[in-house]
């Protein structure tokens, strides 16, 4: 029997002693691992749906008791369950996908219309449509995160970057542009991004809490150096207008825009 698409959720278990057993497919006394051997190979293409299918994910977290991987990674490392060197039958490695609703349609509709190639993938197999954004982009909270006017504590307004563990400068998606189910993201609703789309990710020591090393963040924006970062922190925050900065330790705006005159000035 051949397969359109073969869709797995959460991730493959290997243990105990490499047969899986851990979890089970209902009704087939077989488990999750070595049932997926058989069909992936006859499936045009196979999407791991979310982080869990794609990399491990939360079950793989800590010791990983259960030797949970991805279906073609562990972690950041290439194998997995099917193995790095798996193609589906038309050619493609693993699409690795959140389950953003409009993620999956998008890929969906791109393989039916054989517009998803490799090279629309990027290193850990997940669709440069989304990998080419970071999550930070879109974020209403961008003009605090310009002036560095972070929130101290959860439900405040302002950038979650600085104390409370936002990690959307260096996590790949658009969910800020394209809100999950049209209207939320995890920094609209007041909770700090925690970069669920990358390899890994589940290895954070608090999700609520900026790591830092004397005092910086450890996690920086990808693509922007050290010292860059703090010399630039620094003169943001020695002009940060006063709005900016109230606005961003309350839970309400407490000082509106100042209106404009027609010469354009506050
Ligand atoms: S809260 Fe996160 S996503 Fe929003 S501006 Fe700050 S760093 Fe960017």
């Amino acid at each position: 029997m051949l397969l359109d698409l073969l869709l797995l959720k959460g991730s493959v278990a290997r243990e105990p002693n490499d047969t899986g057993r851990f979890n089970m497919l209902a009704g087939t006394n077989r488990s999750v691992y070595r049932w997926m051997l058989d069909p992936a190979p006859r499936a045009d293409y196979v999407i791991a749906v979310g982080s869990c299918a794609a990399y491990g994910g939360v079950p793989a977290a800590g010791s990983n008791p259960t030797d949970a991987v991805g279906l073609q990674f562990e972690g950041a490392d290439s194998g997995g369950a099917l193995g790095a060197d798996f193609r589906s039958r038309l050619g493609l490695s693993v699409i690795n996908v959140a389950p953003h609703p409009g993620w999956m349609m998008e890929t969906i509709l791109a393989l039916t219309t054989n517009d998803l190639a490799a090279t629309d993938l990027d290193s850990y197999g997940r669709p440069k449509f989304v990998a080419n954004h970071l999550a930070h982009h879109g974020c209403s909270r961008n003009e605090f995160y310009e002036f560095k006017a972070s929130a101290e504590t959860m439900s405040e307004r302002g950038c979650l970057m600085e104390h409370l563990g936002c990690k959307a400068t260096q996590a790949v998606g658009d969910c800020n542009q394209r809100s999950w189910n049209g209207g939320g993201s995890c920094t609209k609703g007041g909770y700090a991004c925690i970069a669920c789309t990358s390899p890994g990710f589940e290895g954070a020591q608090n999700f609520l809490e900026t790591a830092k090393l004397a005092g910086i963040p450890v996690g920086l924006p990808t693509d922007m150096p050290k010292a860059w970062f703090v010399a630039l922190a620094a003169l943001s925050k020695s002009a940060t207008p006063r709005r900016v900065r109230l606005n961003a330790t309350a839970d309400h705006v407490v000082v509106p825009p100042g209106r404009a005159t027609t010469k354009g000035k506050p």
